[in-house]
């Protein structure tokens, strides 16, 4: 009997790694998706197998979810029996540094590999988990396409004066430049413009990526102009543990005034701060949302300044606007920031219907507004699939 072929689509964090298996027999139709979180610690499985079989979630000893290796060898072996006819023909990894050279997804060979762990010093907190997915995929599926998606690619079709910082030439030269993040997000947001709204694909877009890490994207006709994200994941908007744009005069100071060393400024800007540090209480919006506290109301206070603020300096960047794309776990479900973003917008041509927006529709701005606001949601799993099937149909 004739196997399916299938595409595993693996999205390594430090602790956790995100899976979706999808059937690549035709257009990528996803069949799974999962998480094993606290890997290393008291680990945990989550996974829903469609109609295939009912969601699973249960603890994991430590033995099962060890590290990378063996968390992916757990997941496997759950997506085994429930897809035992299935092939993985490909697998795709959500990679987050593409360095300045890529700008597509690619086959991972031994020298791209390498070329890719000399990116690590660039994303300490994520490349090298990436690549221990990466690893680990590679020994378990030898003969598989292992296809590499990066999170900087989208970007770098963005102008020289959005690559660059105003430090001396030579830092440029060795790779400190604005690379932005987020990209198979936009990407893949990018694409249903084209599908839902070709004429809004074609003009100047800004999507809104609000989730725990959030970022914006000024796009022209669907390609990334310029973003809020700049050399690091670290810039731009506040996140859930992140400060988003700061001061860099504050490092110098937590360090040579407060005495904190370089790991506990980066454990702060990172771990410690956004959301979470200035409410004090949770680095989740519906947390927040609820609360009702000055704290809390404040985190959200900056959090909707700094996305406007940035809207209006997007804006610049694109010589107007025509439409605005809300996604990312905020962006898709908080009709509270949605609002409050689009609220006295006029100026800029927004107009929000707040019917529309209650009830969550894709389209929820005004029919008299000019430039329309979308809600899309965002699927990041399925732009690494359709690489991995692509690059599979050329190898083939
Ligand atoms: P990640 O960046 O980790 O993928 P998500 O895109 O899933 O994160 O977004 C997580 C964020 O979305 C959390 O702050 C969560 O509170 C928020 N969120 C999810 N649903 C809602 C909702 N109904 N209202 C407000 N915020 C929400």
């Amino acid at each position: 009997m004739t196997k399916t072929p299938v595409a595993l689509t693996l999205n390594a964090g430090s602790s956790s790694l995100k899976f979706a298996l999808y059937d690549i027999s035709g257009a990528p139709v996803e069949l799974a998706s999962g998480l094993v979180d606290a890997i290393g610690a008291a680990p945990r499985l989550k996974a829903d197998f469609g109609a295939a079989a009912p969601a699973l979630k249960r603890d994991l000893t430590a033995a099962e979810a060890r590290d990378h290796v063996s968390a992916l060898s757990t997941a496997l072996s759950e997506l085994r029996q429930r897809f035992p006819d299935a092939k993985a023909s490909v697998v795709g990894h959500r990679v987050v540094h593409g360095g300045p050279v890529y700008s597509e997804p690619v086959a991972i060979t031994a020298q791209v590999l390498e070329e890719l762990r000399r990116l690590s010093p660039f994303a300490p907190i994520h490349q090298p988990h990436n690549l221990a997915g990466v690893e680990a995929a590679m020994a378990a599926f030898p003969d598989a396409l292992q296809v590499a998606c990066f999170d900087t690619a989208f970007h770098r079709s963005h102008p020289k004066v959005n690559d660059i910082f105003a430090l001396p030439r030579e830092y440029y030269d060795k790779g400190v430049r604005r690379y932005g993040f987020h990209g198979l997000s936009y990407d893949y947001i990018s694409g249903e413009l084209k599908r839902l709204a070709p004429l809004v694909h074609d003009g100047r877009v800004i999507v809104a990526h609000l989730g725990n890490g959030a970022s914006m994207c000024g796009m022209i006709g669907g390609r990334s102009i310029a973003s809020t994200m700049g050399f690091t994941a670290l810039d731009g908007l506040p996140m859930g543990t992140r400060t988003g744009q700061i001061d860099p005069g504050v490092i110098f100071y937590l360090v040579q005034q407060e005495g904190m060393s370089i790991d506990e400024v980066r454990q702060l800007f990172y771990s410690k701060s956004g959301l979470l540090g200035m409410s004090g209480l949770s680095n989740d919006m519906r947390t927040l949302e609820a609360a009702g506290t000055v704290e809390a109301n404040e985190a959200i206070d900056y959090f909707v300044f700094r996305i406007r603020r940035e809207l209006g300096g997007l804006a610049a960047a694109l010589g107007g606007l025509d439409a605005l794309v809300f996604c990312g776990g905020i962006g898709e479900n908080s009709r509270l920031i949605r609002e409050r973003v689009c609220e006295g917008m006029g100026w800029i041509g927004l107009e929000l219907d707040r019917e529309r927006n209650a009830r969550n529709d894709t389209l929820i701005s005004t029919e008299m507004s000019r430039a329309r606001v979308l809600v899309v949601p965002t699927n990041e799993e399925l732009v690494i699939a359709r690489a991995g099937k692509r690059l599979l149909d050329a190898a083939a």
